[in-house]
């Protein structure tokens, strides 16, 4: 469908699309091009989890994306068609991981040879030669499996890692924390997660390949690069601050109920996420409860921030995640932390890839209670910016930040603290981030390091 041209044969209807990520935003783009779209979001900004922060320090400014950041040249075919047809620019980018045990003083980077053996002590360790062995036998026996189709669909992750006898080294490692990361997990999480579906997302991901890999991209600008050119033709009808409340369905249409009223319309876009979905109907069908109630989620915290006791001790090992393997227990969240994808004017030359620059360094816990994050690993001023989660906790119980909130709006909070309000400005209230969905969505997050 092409925006801007209207369909002769096709009668203008009235659309409503609920939320202003990506999901939104493109429905009410391509709609747009024959309808008439209206976008609700109930957020002070459109993007969603596409949410670019400016920062300024010492001088310099920076876009920290603390949402999405990147996407690749294999698994993302409309999305690069639209930014096309938008004409965003994009630059390629790396992708790097590292991972560092911080009880054993182990580390590595998977970069390069030479960030592989970061730690020279490596170069001694059987077991880390074992790892690295049992990394080449997954990748080689998980696609020669999945191609085949031998994968047992009722298997989960781990018991197929026990059945092959992979070392504990490569689970707890490698193969677990780079799992938990992507979906924001806990490695026992990981172990219980489905093998097909861990097999066939790390295959369509390059993930099992060291030379086959999809070059990795940022957008120039930062990620909300696209918002104004994807919201151009629907500007008018956009309604930012307003949740809607509740829809029902008419027998010509459907009755959109928000804080200012109620509104007709013909059909309706939902482009919030399932449960939140679920709510809104006021007459869920047996199969909408079932499929749109089936999708869990959590919220995961996020901490921006300068503290690089939270990357690897050794500088060559920073990567552009880092999996910290703190002792904690394997039922919770592990932690990672990785660059602010920016889009200033500077990139490092030290960092691997280009998305990051030169003290700038985004950081994620992904813990499951916020008080263990703030009290573990808060670090102090002037390395703490803001920490944050993007909607309201859906599981009981208090937290301490709810103490400390300066501002909020509709789930997107953060706190600044005060000294270092003077060099880091945020110009959009909602920070940033997140939560977890168990099928593709992968939460993480964010911050920042002053160097
Ligand atoms: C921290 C983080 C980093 C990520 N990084 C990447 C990445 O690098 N690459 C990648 O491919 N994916 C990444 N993802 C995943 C990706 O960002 C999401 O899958 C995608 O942005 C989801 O878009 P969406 O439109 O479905 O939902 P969202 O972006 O979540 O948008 C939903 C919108 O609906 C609004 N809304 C909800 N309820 C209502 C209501 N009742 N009324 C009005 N509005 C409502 C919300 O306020 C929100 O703005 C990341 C996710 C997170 C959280």
């Amino acid at each position: 469908m092409t925006a801007f041209q209207r369909h002769p044969a096709t009668p203008e209807r009235r659309i409503a699309v609920v939320g202003s990520g990506i999901g939104g935003m493109a429905a009410a783009w391509y709609l747009s091009s024959r309808h008439r779209v209206t976008l609700f979001e109930a957020g002070d900004r459109l993007g969603g989890h596409t949410a670019t922060v400016d920062v300024e320090l010492e001088g310099r400014h920076y876009a920290i994306d603390t949402g999405f950041i990147v996407f690749n040249d294999w698994t993302y075919p409309h999305f690069q068609r639209l930014l096309a047809r938008l004409g965003v620019l994009t630059q390629p980018t790396e992708m790097s991981f590292s991972v560092h045990e911080t009880a054993r003083d182990f580390e590595y980077n998977g970069h390069t040879l030479a960030s592989l053996f970061a730690q020279r002590r490596n170069l001694l360790r059987p077991s880390f030669y074992r790892l690295l062995r049992d990394i080449l036998r997954f990748n080689r026996e998980a696609t020669r499996a999945l191609e085949s189709g031998d994968l047992d669909p009722t298997m989960t992750l781990g018991e197929w890692l026990e059945a092959n006898g992979y070392g504990e080294a490569f689970q707890r490692r490698y193969l677990l924390p780079m799992g938990a990361a992507i979906w924001s997990g806990s490695l026992q999480e990981l172990r219980d997660f489905p093998l097909q579906f861990f097999v066939r997302f790390f295959r369509n991901h390059g993930l099992l390949s060291v030379n086959d890999r999809p070059q990795w991209h940022t957008l120039v600008g930062g990620s909300r690069s696209y918002i104004p050119a994807l919201a151009a033709p629907y500007a008018g009808r956009i309604r930012l601050s307003t949740p809607v409340r509740g829809i029902r369905r008419l027998a010509n249409g459907v009755e959109l109920r928000t804080e200012s009223g109620v509104e007709h319309f013909d059909e309706v876009v939902l482009a919030c996420h399932a449960d939140q979905a679920l709510a809104l109907l006021e007459d869920p069908s047996p199969a909408e409860r079932e499929i749109l109630g089936a999708l869990p989620y959590q919220d995961n915290e996020v901490v921006l921030h300068t503290d690089t006791r939270l990357l690897p001790r050794r500088r060559r090992a920073w990567a552009s995640w880092n999996y910290r393997l703190d002792g904690r227990d394997e039922g919770q969240r592990i932690s990672v932390t990785y660059p602010g994808c920016c889009t200033g004017s500077v990139r490092s030359p030290q960092m691997p890839g280009s998305v990051g620059i030169k003290g700038i360094w985004g950081g994620v816990w992904l813990f499951f209670d916020q008080v263990p994050v703030l009290r573990a690993h808060l670090p102090p001023p002037p390395c703490l910016f803001c920490a944050g989660d993007s909607t309201p906790r859906r599981y009981p119980g208090t937290s301490l930040l709810a103490n400390i909130r300066k501002r909020s709006c509709s789930g997107y909070w953060l706190f600044n603290i005060s000294r270092m309000v003077r060099v880091l400005r945020v110009m959009t209230a909602p920070i940033f981030s997140s939560f977890r969905r168990m099928v593709l969505t992968w939460a993480w997050a964010k911050a920042v390091r002053l160097r």
